[in-house]
């Protein structure tokens, strides 16, 4: 090995594996039995879409446990996990906080549909501690939370009409499901069937990263736009990172055209720091709304404004937005044991640190080998892309071909206890239970992968 090569790597070793070449697929007997017979009650066997591992190899992995950084399937095989539930889990798999408080609380019976607590004590934790929002309301997903932030801005606004960008995913609300037609402002075409049409000409559908774009839209549509809704980093379409210049002109456009800034942080928020890309970047939107992270594992969502902007919500005032299950105690419990230790000093500065050494030294091998990949990288979120390019800030830079050498490597992932979400159009996620010699383990198996993925560049 050339020397320069040597210390490219810290010194280390362990970091350059020889290649081992492709990996005899792990046994998927039980998971395919269990598939099967899903096939038999829901459609396409899950209960949501992205799980069926239609863009990768093989069945869907039936999961069994988690503990820590792991994962076992019904085959006993294990992983190392870096998917985490699509993003809750930040402490890992059945953390010993979360699981004691869930079991103390849920004693007291599951659900009271009455005012309890828990609430209070939950509201408290992120409202103390985060200044961009000063009053809040709970629902029991993320895209019920992006649902009704969208109804709050069109009834404090009084206008109709919403900016949505190419490449950022809100849940599955009707008038989100919209993709955008051809030409630079375009009103959405339904992405879904069973979308009205006359729903998807309510929103605007935009390119990433443009300026134009959206100051043509403000042209076209004047009067008319009530918001402007932005995942606070976009990070489920690949990890599309914009410039800070360009959402400071985002808050700015939005302010002179009297239309309010949502910043959807369902990924990002209690992610990138307890308050999340806003603070990441230092602006100020006017509606927030967070998921994942904040349920602990558990159903909660939640989005949040001014103590002005939120008094336009029913009861207080006329915008309605309601739940049954909404603050559920269980729920709640959750949440208070994540986000508590969340709050200790030091904890993003320790993880995001891990996952950014774990990301840069794959992507120096990758470097050194050659190969086309950037590993693109923030706070505790990661994203490996089949691309030369060094940035890839809007939906248009994803090559899909190059989805044909992510479902290579997601194999050989697996089949070396590798667990990555099942698209190489999702981001990976380090949490506070993968150690350092886990992290070393997992980038030796990538690194292998990688060897086998570039086999015949
Ligand atoms: C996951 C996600 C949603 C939807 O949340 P669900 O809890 O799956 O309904 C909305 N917006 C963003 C940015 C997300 O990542």
């Amino acid at each position: 090995m050339l020397e320069s090569l040597k210390k490219m790597f810290s010194g280390n070793e362990g970091d350059m594996p020889v290649s081992t070449g492709s990996k005899p697929d792990i046994s998927r007997e039980k998971s395919a039995e269990l598939y099967e017979k899903a096939k038999n009650y829901f459609p396409g066997g899950v209960n949501s879409p992205v799980r069926a591992f239609k863009s990768v190899y093989g069945t869907p992995l039936f999961i069994q446990k988690g503990d820590g950084c792991f994962v076992w399937d019904a085959d006993g095989n294990q992983f190392i996990d870096f998917c985490g539930s699509w993003g809750p889990l930040i402490l890992g798999h059945n953390h010993p906080k979360v699981r004691d408080k869930v079991t103390e609380v849920m004693q007291n019976g599951m659900s009271f549909g009455a005012p309890t607590a828990l609430e209070n004590e939950l509201a408290e934790l992120i409202i103390k501690n985060n200044k961009f929002v000063e009053k809040i309301r709970f629902t029991s997903s993320g895209t019920e939370a992006v649902m009704s932030a969208i109804r709050l801005a069109r009834g404090y606004t009084g206008k109709d009409k919403i900016i949505k960008f190419e490449g950022c995913y809100h849940g599955h609300t009707d008038s989100l499901l919209v993709k955008a037609g051809s030409g630079l402002v375009t009103f959405g075409e339904t992405s879904s069937a069973g979308v009205p049409k006359s729903f998807a000409a309510e929103t605007i559908v935009i390119p990433l990263n443009d300026r134009e774009a959206i100051k043509a839209a403000f042209d076209q549509f004047k009067d008319q736009v009530a918001a402007v809704i932005i995942e606070g980093i976009p990070a489920n379409n690949g990890l599309l990172m914009q410039d800070v210049e360009y959402i400071k002109y985002l808050e700015n456009i939005c302010k002179e055209n009297k239309a309010l800034l949502i910043f959807d942080e369902v990924i990002t928020g209690f992610r990138l720091g307890f308050e999340g890309a806003a603070a990441h970047y230092g602006v100020k939107p006017d509606i927030v709304t967070y998921g994942k992270i904040i349920g602990g594992g558990l159903p909660v969502g939640m989005y949040g404004a001014s103590a002005e902007i939120m008094g336009h919500i029913s009861p207080d005032g006329g915008v309605y937005q309601a739940g049954t299950l909404s603050g559920n105690p269980v729920a709640m419990a959750a949440g208070i044991a994540q986000l508590t230790e969340l709050l200790r000093s030091g904890f993003y500065k320790e993880l995001n640190n891990k996952a950014s050494e774990f990301a840069e030294s794959i992507q120096r091998f990758a470097t050194a080998r050659n190969y086309k990949l950037k590993v693109f990288h923030v706070g505790s979120i990661f994203w490996m892309a089949f691309t030369d390019k060094d940035k890839i800030q809007s939906a248009d830079d994803i090559d899909p071909a190059s989805m044909e050498k992510f479902k290579v490597l997601h194999r050989e992932l697996l089949n070396r206890g590798i667990y990555i979400g099942p698209s190489g159009y999702e981001v990976g996620f380090v949490s506070a239970a993968h150690t350092k010699i886990e992290l070393e383990k997992a980038k030796r198996a990538i690194l292998e992968s990688l060897d086998v993925v570039f086999r015949n560049k």
